[in-house]
């Protein structure tokens, strides 16, 4: 099942990441590109043929769609990124030295070990560069024609945006749904950008059980389920995203929403609405869930 696969980064990671990026390099040309394997970019002819397809063309855009990053470019192609569980894009200067890309400037693209992992580069017309630090080596390119972004796989079968629903068509997603509330709120097909983090503090704050069937759950269940959605993701979006793991911004710094995590990995703790409840954690198939067992409620 697509839930019981890691979901970092979520829609607010990706979403940071995509803002700064256009702040950077929209309206740059690239002038070359550097990948350390073939395997990043999925397409015919390799790294070669995509390094040639892109040279000497201008950003003109840089969207999300769920977790994936679209870039346009000039002509008629667009470049598809995935980041996958442990990719970010950083955006800076980098020089080789003894085989290893070094940033050029100190800070945490220089320290941060998460951002030391270096598997491929654009090179812009202004010098600087946007890399792909990516320890687990998963994330992957590819090149389409404009026309054919929203017909790749990766992306057809797609949910709705969470921030796109207004209550009427998000409670309109729960009709005749079955199944346990967490596993369907992680379900890319249902709804996408939402991964184990976001979806154990939407359900805290929405005051709701991660294991509530889902049929059993009352309209005012449901609209404190979207209320909560967008509110949490638009926090998060605020604080930049949450790097208790690998995410790092382009700048190479942290976000902080792992600094007011209220749910997620935060077994043991009183609940932050000091309600007597300590935060608790169980298995739903391959995954956590954290939840406080007074004040979420199982429908
Ligand atoms: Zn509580």
């Amino acid at each position: 099942m697509t839930w019981s696969q890691p979901d970092i980064p979520e829609l607010p990671e990706v979403e940071t990441i995509v803002r700064e990026l256009r702040k950077k390099i929209i309206g740059l040309k690239i002038i070359d590109f550097w990948s350390d394997k073939e395997k990043p970019v999925h397409q015919a002819g390799g790294v070669t043929k995509f390094k040639k397809e892109i040279q000497g063309k201008k950003v003109l855009s840089v969207v999300r769609r769920a977790k994936f990053i679209v870039i346009d470019i000039d002509g008629d192609k667009t470049m598809f990124i995935h980041q996958k569980i442990s990719g970010h894009l950083m955006y800076g200067k980098w020089e080789q030295k003894n085989g290893q890309w070094v940033s050029k400037f100190s800070g945490p693209l220089k320290e941060d070990r998460q951002n030391q992992y270096i598997r491929y580069i654009w090179i812009f017309n202004n010098s600087y560069q946007l890399a792909m630090s990516d320890v687990r080596r998963f994330s992957r390119i590819i090149l389409v024609r404009d026309k054919d972004v929203s017909g790749l796989k990766e992306i057809r079968d797609l949910g709705p945006e969470p921030l796109e629903l207004n209550a009427e068509s998000f409670g309109r997603l729960f009709r005749a749904k079955k199944g346990k509330i967490k596993p369907v709120l992680m379900d890319p097909t249902f709804i996408v950008g939402i991964g184990n983090i976001y979806a154990d503090e939407i359900l805290w704050d929405a005051g709701v059980h991660p294991l509530s069937q889902i049929d059993k759950l009352s309209k005012d269940d449901i609209n404190r389920i979207f209320k909560s959605t967008r509110k949490i993701l638009r926090l998060a979006i605020r604080y930049k995203g949450d790097s208790m793991d690998d995410y790092r911004l382009p700048s190479g710094e942290k976000g902080g929403y792992q600094n007011i995590q209220k749910a997620y990995q935060q077994t043991g703790k009183k609940c932050a609405r000091k309600d007597g409840g300590v935060i608790t954690r169980i298995k739903i198939g391959q995954r956590s869930a954290h939840f406080c067992p007074k004040h979420q409620r199982i429908a």
